[in-house]
């Protein structure tokens, strides 16, 4: 599968946003955002009017990076989202949080949504006692998320979720720490999602 390999810290100080896409490194004081607040590139600390189009595109990279996601499965999302009834932007941020890496992100298994990727695709998920290796499965409410219970990954998920304790669990995810596994206890709403992000910028975007 393709997949962005430039270097990660460039697309974080793009959208002046911790997207925390190294792992250990987001959580130290070496992280890029932290140290410097421009944008990269020599012509990084000029200041222009961006047009609304430029707006409209930058929403959109920054939610693909957030969540992974290179253009083609993007704009797959936003199909599915807009043949949904409801507000459009929302569906689709709901649908992108639903991401089974996402959720192992978001319980702190790992620090960052690459190591999340990586977890679920080597086989160390379980959804409902059920081996699931597909980083896009989509949880629903009641779901179980349990690890396999080797001694190794065990201590890896624990060292984790240490390391990620300052960052918040969202209110639909429980975690719990002792057995290191969660529950789904609801769908996600927007009112869920702390990131910054005007979703009417993609789908003003997308539907030009
Ligand atoms: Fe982004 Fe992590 Fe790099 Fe900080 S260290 S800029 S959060 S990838």
């Amino acid at each position: 599968m393709a997949r962005y390999t430039g270097p990660s810290c460039r697309l974080c100080r793009r959208e002046a946003t911790k997207l925390f896409l190294k792992g250990k490194r987001c959580y130290t004081d070496k992280c890029a955002v932290a140290k410097r607040q421009t944008p990269p590139g020599m012509h990084g600390t000029r200041r222009t009017k961006a047009s609304n189009y430029a707006l409209q595109l930058r929403e959109k990279q920054k939610v693909k990076r957030t969540y992974g996601i290179l253009e083609r499965q993007f704009r797959k999302y936003f199909k599915k989202a807009a043949s949904i009834k409801g507000v459009t932007g929302e569906i689709l941020l709901q649908l992108l949080e639903r991401r089974l890496d996402n959720v192992i992100f978001n319980l702190h298994f790992a620090t960052s949504r690459t190591e999340a990727r990586q977890i679920v695709r080597h086989g160390h998920i379980l959804v409902n006692n059920r081996k699931v290796n597909i980083p896009s499965y989509l949880v629903k409410a009641d779901d179980s998320i349990t690890t396999k219970q080797k001694e190794k990954s065990i201590k890896r998920f624990k060292d984790n979720i240490e390391l990620c304790k300052d960052r918040s669990i969202p209110d639909w995810i429980e975690l719990n720490e002792t057995e290191v596994s969660g529950k789904i206890s609801r769908i996600p709403n927007r009112g869920d999602i702390e990131m910054p992000i005007q979703e009417h910028l993609i789908v003003e975007l997308y539907s030009k």
